[in-house]
């Protein structure tokens, strides 16, 4: 897999994924990280990338012919033509489930926006998804890059060794994790539950499937009307919800 990152601050992507279990990853080249700088791409004397915005109004505009010809110079290394993503706070909200479908393929390019944004000239011609971390706004596409970058590249088989396994998580099931405990077995008088004690497995995968039923009511109770409940499931939340 190879990501493809166009940004304005190429230094704040390549040092923030070179640390922890995306940098051990990069250097095993599990994976491969390719940051281009747009400003390489600009014609101007002083390197400008960004304009005033037509029709006027506060802030700059990133000019579309570096971010064209940065997304050129990027496709001649590639195979095929990757899928564009555009950072944007005006995207779909990214979730674990695109992380799924964007872990199959074998590049991706993102696109960084700064300022105002980007001319939406070229983003009409390169860009294939859009794509928003959340319902705020952010100063640049860097650090939204970043997470979908690290949430894709650890379902990429090699990134998680057995310690930091992705078997089961939050969101795989549509519903959150159970709670997690390790040593002491008491802490500040607080003992982890007998069951995970038991070394019972059949007891122990009941016990943790209810907690998550239990956690996702109590956090998210949004997620359970998406979720693929069994009728013991619905019978347990009526439960919950009676006491
Ligand atoms: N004027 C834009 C608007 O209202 O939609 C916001 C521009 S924002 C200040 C600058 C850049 O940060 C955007 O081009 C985008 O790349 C990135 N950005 C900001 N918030 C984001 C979010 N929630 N998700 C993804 N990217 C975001």
């Amino acid at each position: 897999m190879r990501f493809h990152v166009m940004t304005l601050f190429p230094d704040m992507v390549s040092q923030g994924l070179a640390a922890s279990i995306t940098g051990r990853a990069l250097e095993k080249q599990i994976f491969d990280l390719n940051v281009v700088n747009i400003r390489d791409y600009s014609l101007d004397k002083h390197r400008h990338v960004d304009d005033y915005p037509y029709g006027g109004g506060a802030g700059m505009v990133m000019q579309p012919g570096p971010v064209y010809d940065c997304y050129a110079d990027i496709l001649k290394s590639c195979k095929r033509q990757p899928r564009v993503i555009y950072m944007t706070p005006q995207g779909t909200v990214f979730s674990q489930k695109i992380a799924e479908e964007l872990s199959k393929e074998e590049e991706l390019i993102f696109l960084c926006g700064h300022y105002e944004g980007v001319d939406d000239r070229v983003l009409d011609e390169i860009v294939t998804d859009y794509l928003s971390i959340g319902d705020y706004v952010l100063t640049g596409g860097e650090l939204p890059a970043m997470v979908m970058i690290d949430s894709i590249s650890r379902l990429i088989p090699g990134v998680l060794n057995n310690k930091e396994s992705a078997e089961y998580e939050s969101f795989q099931d549509g519903l959150l994790e159970y709670p997690q405990y390790t040593r002491p077995e008491v802490y500040h008088g607080k003992s982890v539950p007998e069951v995970l004690l038991s070394g019972h497995h059949a007891n122990i995968e009941k016990w943790r499937h209810e907690q998550s039923l239990k956690r996702t009511w109590e956090r998210r109770p949004d997620l359970l009307s998406k979720a693929d409940l069994t009728d013991q499931d619905k019978k347990y939340l009526e439960g919950l919800k009676k006491s």
